[in-house]
């Protein structure tokens, strides 16, 4: 099955083609075809399967034909979450529409300079892309015409929900022709996104090509045990110095944490930069960019800036400090694994840390295999947990007393309320960790080297015997592409 037999003309497959895709992806098979049919869809899908060219190629197929209406704004409306995503999504959309006369787009996104972005808006265009915040602030500034709307579409509506832009788009929805057709995309179903998908849509088509949960079984997912806060930065020292480590991706909790581990690790030789929402845009596009180009090993990120990377050569994600959501595990670990290759997401967990990952792993319903890196073996092993939870939840969050996982900050204005990235208190000793080194770790001390210069790795390989750490999984496990992205950080 080729992509022009599914309805699209010759210039669009023609471009799909050249964008090396030679057959649909499941998500694009089944919602190319339903999309030009002019249904409302509901698709939820894994992510990286694809889903930016099941949303955008029949969007563009519409517009090879003449807007009914003449007036001068976007005919295609994409709403993301994140600044990265919707720049991920006008890029592809550049590359998908290269043939096509009529099919400009601009994003208008959160970071951009005004007079930049004014600029875009007042040439003519058909497809906007934008996260909610900076649209609504420009359509205030009645710089949008939306009078030939003709698809609106949601991608990653979770996410934008779980960030607290329900406000921003419904203002946003309520300002579109109601004559349109609706395209959209989630990763979860339940909940205050089947209350959205409800007000939005019209007898949508529904299509569940797999959920969040569904397996990664192209990555391999693995649990390293730490004593301490000391531990776990010599056991991601040893991670990072193995010559398997193609490109990875660190995530911290905390934008302090990203930026005290990156002056740690950079001191210890590594190739590494901070990637998180207090940097300017410039410095985040130019961090992308040198990962992108293979110029940058390691990246440590947060949540926010790392939804939507991606990056083919991430072969591993290493989650320094386990996500507070289980459903940002998911999302975390897609990073890597992606176009069909194989990758492995390590977990570093401490004692204290065991609720968080068999939250995690109900979740996922998958266990995360224990391993263990020779001469950096923990003392104990993780406790069992002490109180089982009900059962799974099915919206990423878990269960207990206390603060728990998965819990929104409380905030004045009460439930649903965004949680801002870097809130978390300072936490000083984990902070000394990161700068300190325990005595007696000669193992991975070297000589200082430049950046971009590859750390000295283990390639005497005997350090990382038996389930060998780096090592990714032989195969490829499922020929699918995937990706993904999210801020926490509102985009204004
Ligand atoms: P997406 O889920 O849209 O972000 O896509 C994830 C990755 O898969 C991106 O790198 C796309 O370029 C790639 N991709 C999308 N569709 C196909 C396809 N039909 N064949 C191969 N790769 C694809």
């Amino acid at each position: 099955m080729d992509f022009s037999s599914l309805g699209l003309s010759e210039p669009i497959a023609q471009a799909v083609l050249e964008a090396g895709y030679t057959e649909p992806t499941p998500v694009q098979l089944a919602a190319i075809p339903a999309a030009l049919a002019g249904k409302d869809l509901v698709v939820s899908s894994r992510t990286g399967s694809g889903k930016t060219a099941a949303f955008m190629l029949p969007s563009l197929q519409r517009l090879t034909a003449e807007p009914t209406i003449k007036a001068r704004g976007p005919r295609v409306l994409v709403l993301t979450p994140t600044r990265e995503l919707a720049v991920q999504v006008t890029d592809a959309t550049k590359r998908y529409g290269k043939n096509l006369r009529y099919a400009k787009a601009v994003s208008v996104v959160g970071g951009m300079p005004y007079p930049v972005q004014n600029k875009l808006l007042s040439a003519p265009y058909e497809i906007l892309v934008a996260t909610p915040g900076r649209l609504m602030d420009q359509m205030n500034r009645g710089r949008i015409d939306f009078g030939r709307l003709e698809i609106l579409i949601l991608d990653e509506a979770d996410r934008m929900l779980d960030m607290g832009f329900v406000d921003d788009i419904e203002a946003i929805c309520a300002a579109l022709p109601k004559e349109r057709q609706t395209l959209f995309f989630s990763a979860t179903l339940d909940g205050q996104v089947a209350r959205m998908m409800q007000r939005l849509l019209k007898d949508p088509e529904r299509i569940e090509i797999a959920t969040a949960q569904t397996r990664h079984d192209n990555i391999e997912q693995r649990l390293l045990v730490a004593d301490d806060i000391g531990h776990k930065h010599r056991l991601l020292d040893g991670i990072l110095r193995d010559v398997a480590v193609d490109q990875a991706i660190v995530f911290t909790a905390t934008k302090r944490d990203a930026d005290a581990l990156t002056l740690s690790l950079e001191a210890q030789g590594h190739s590494v930069a901070a990637l998180h929402g207090d940097m300017n845009q410039r410095m985040r596009t130019r961090t992308l960019d040198q990962l992108r180009r293979g110029h940058l090993r390691v990246l440590i990120a947060t949540d926010v800036a790392a939804r939507g990377i991606d990056v083919r050569r991430i072969s591993h994600v290493i989650n320094y400090d386990l996500p507070k959501v289980a459903a940002d595990y998911v999302h975390r670990i897609g990073r890597t694994g992606r176009g069909g290759d194989t990758g492995v997401a390590i977990s570093l967990a401490e004692r204290r840390d065991v609720r968080l990952v068999r939250a995690i792993e109900r979740y996922t319903r998958q266990t995360m295999a224990v391993h263990t890196l020779p001469g950096l073996e923990p003392r104990a092993s993780l406790p069992t947990e002490e109180r089982r939870p009900a059962g799974p939840r099915r919206d990423g969050r878990s269960f207990g007393n206390g603060p728990r996982f998965g819990d929104r900050r409380p905030r004045e204005g009460g439930f649903g309320a965004p949680r801002f990235e870097g809130d978390r208190p300072a936490r000083d000793s984990r902070e000394g960790g990161h700068a300190h080194r325990a005595a007696g770790d000669a193992r991975h001390d070297g000589p200082r080297r430049s950046f971009g210069q590859p750390a000295p790795r283990s390639d005497a390989r005997g350090g990382f015997g038996g389930a060998r750490f780096g090592e990714r999984p032989a195969g490829r496990a499922d020929s699918r592409p995937r990706r993904e992205g999210r801020t926490f950080d509102r985009d204004r």
